[in-house]
């Protein structure tokens, strides 16, 4: 078992949020996590951002605002988030898809996704890209980054495409879904969290087929 986290990933914000409290609470006092195996997840995801290096948002989506691909898969980590007015022993912490440079100097936050069906998310990912933009404003070192637009851009499958003589594919729809800045929301979000984490161990999620696996296993293996 390790010590307790330092830092919220931003995806923690809204997964492991939406999911069973007593899991999170485990994985940031004990960093004791269920294995997970997403294959392919990351090399698509990783492909999709690399393709648009240097791009402009023109090339991306005809709707997304103009301005250009400054990087991919920039690591950023905030101030210590505040719960009443003090410090907490948390900060924000984790990697963006794309950051685009605007203009007039502002700076955009994309998450890029892979869809089997283009579906609008922003709302549930809204959390996450406010974190992303919290702690480019808010940064633990560096100058800080004015944050004026958040979006999901996502490739949803198509069809399979190509033959032998160029190679085979999927051909993917394009869609850009924007996400309205709401730094309050995550505000509260945050205070919610850290509230979590640093109370009593919640209640496990019922009917949660994970658990149940635990304890029959643990059940069966104690009855041996
Ligand atoms: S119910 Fe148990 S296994 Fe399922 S998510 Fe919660 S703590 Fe984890």
């Amino acid at each position: 078992m390790g010590e307790r986290r330092s830092n919220i990933s931003p995806s923690d914000l809204t997964f492991s949020w939406d999911g069973c409290h007593r899991c999170l609470w485990l994985y940031y006092n004990h960093q004791v996590k269920a294995p997970m195996f997403m294959p392919t997840v990351g090399e698509l995801a990783d492909m999709q951002e690399k393709y648009f290096i240097g791009a402009s948002t023109a090339d991306m989506h005809p709707d997304m605002p103009a301005g250009k691909v400054f990087d991919h898969g920039g690591w950023v980590q905030s101030t210590p988030i505040q719960v009443d007015g003090k410090d907490s022993h948390l900060a924000i912490r984790g990697k963006y898809d794309l950051l685009i440079e605007f203009p007039d100097g502002t700076y955009g936050i994309i998450d890029c996704k892979m869809q089997a069906r283009a579906s609008d998310k922003s709302s549930f990912y809204s959390p996450q890209l406010e974190a992303y933009a919290f702690a480019l404003e808010n940064p633990a070192k560096g100058e800080p980054k004015k944050i004026s637009v958040l979006g999901i851009y996502s490739w949803s499958l198509d069809r399979a495409s190509g033959n032998l003589t160029v190679g085979f594919g999927y051909r993917v729809n394009a869609a850009w879904y924007p996400v309205d800045r709401d730094p309050i929301a995550l505000q509260k979000r945050l205070v919610d969290f850290v509230t979590v984490v640093n109370g009593d161990m919640p209640e496990s999620k019922q009917s949660c087929d994970q658990c149940k696996y635990i304890a029959d296993r643990n059940s069966i293996v104690k009855s041996i």
